[in-house]
């Protein structure tokens, strides 16, 4: 057990809690960072490496492994202590700190920042029997590399905006795009299905995929069903599924924190229903609330000067401008 007791435990190292490890830098706090990934940058990192985000302030068009990067090197300021490859689990009060416990150690810290966005998650899978012979040979569930896919054939599944977003960063890449949706209605924004209908993606709705073929780990062809039965072959060297994922908060869930299914309640300074537990970004839900990394990276300074306040009640919860840190 390292015994020196930290001022900030942030629970997450997507975009929101890397933002919340500089901005506790800037209020010089002491944070350790712990996450359940390998990596840092949560879902950006594990699910759309390649992806362009437009909705970030500031940046017109930025890929997500460059948003991470971005964030890892201004995160870095607080010299945090990170530890990755490590899942928390249960917590304590001992006076005026907590004791945190992960799958790997115990943890002593004045303050918790829990930003587990939608918690340890899994991708949904196909539910094929043959899913497991192509599976992270010919057969996705994200993207980490979009040149994998250059001049090939690619079929994308699904009809939410992951699914309508990759096929469209594909239309230029890849050979000849298709979408296959099982529903007549996307559920992706309406503007990217307007873009989508108008490119060069085959797509198919109302169609579910009945079978993979192929040999090797190489998909060859997949078979689409109507409700009728009417059967289409598509001959493809690539299949990205994209079905959402199945995700859970796990041992998060037991620490008697207010809950609304899945998510944290918090107020308006971030507070959770235990004093010194704040949580930000996707894990959160109050009234209004929207699921977005611009929200995350606005709620993380609000959770970071309450905690500081929290700590030392003299602190002004209002900061300084950032240049005058850095000046
Ligand atoms: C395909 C796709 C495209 C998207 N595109 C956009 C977009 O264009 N613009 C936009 O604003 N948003 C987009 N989003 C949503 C965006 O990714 C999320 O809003 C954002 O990732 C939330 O950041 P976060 O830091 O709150 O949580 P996350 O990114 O989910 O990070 C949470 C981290 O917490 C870790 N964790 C969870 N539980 C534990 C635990 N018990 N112990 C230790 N670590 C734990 C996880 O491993 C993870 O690394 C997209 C999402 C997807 C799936």
């Amino acid at each position: 057990m390292n015994n020196e007791i930290v001022d900030i435990t942030i629970i997450g190292g997507g975009p929101t809690g890397l933002f919340a490890s500089f901005y506790a830098g800037m209020r010089e706090m002491s944070v350790k960072i712990i996450d359940s990934l390998p990596q840092l940058g949560g879902q950006l990192i594990e699910l759309y490496p390649d992806k362009y985000i437009y909705d970030v302030g500031g940046f017109p068009k930025i890929l997500a492994k460059d948003l991470v990067a971005n964030l890892v090197t201004q995160a870095h300021y607080a010299k945090p202590e990170i530890l990755l490859g490590e899942t928390a689990m249960s917590v304590t009060r001992d006076g005026d700190h907590f004791i945190l416990k992960t799958d790997k150690g115990t943890h002593l810290t004045r303050t918790i920042l829990l930003t587990a966005g939608i918690g340890a998650f899994q991708p949904r899978k196909i539910g094929l029997p043959e899913e497991t012979h192509f599976e992270g040979k010919t057969l996705h569930y994200g993207i980490k590399d979009l040149n994998l896919f250059k001049d090939k054939n690619v079929l994308v599944c699904g009809g939410g905006d992951s699914a309508v977003d990759w096929a469209m960063m594909l239309e230029d890449i890849a050979a000849n795009v298709s979408l296959v949706h099982r529903r007549e209605r996307f559920t992706a924004h309406e503007t990217s299905v307007n873009q989508l209908m108008s490119s060069k993606v085959n797509v198919y709705t109302s169609r579910g995929i009945k079978t993979i073929l192929g040999e090797d780990g190489a998909v060859r062809e997949v078979i689409i069903t109507e409700k009728d039965g009417t059967e289409e072959t598509i001959a493809i060297d690539h299949l990205i599924v994209n079905y959402g994922n199945i995700s859970s908060l796990g041992a998060i869930k037991d620490w008697g924190l207010e809950m609304d299914r899945n998510s944290i309640l918090v107020n308006s300074r971030m507070e959770t229903n235990i004093e010194g537990i704040y949580a930000a970004g996707d894990v959160t839900n109050y009234d209004g609330k929207v699921k977005l990394i611009a929200v995350g990276l606005g709620e993380a300074p609000i959770a970071v000067n309450h905690a500081k306040a929290h700590i030392d009640p003299k602190a002004r919860l209002q900061p300084l401008h950032s240049t005058s840190v850095f000046n």
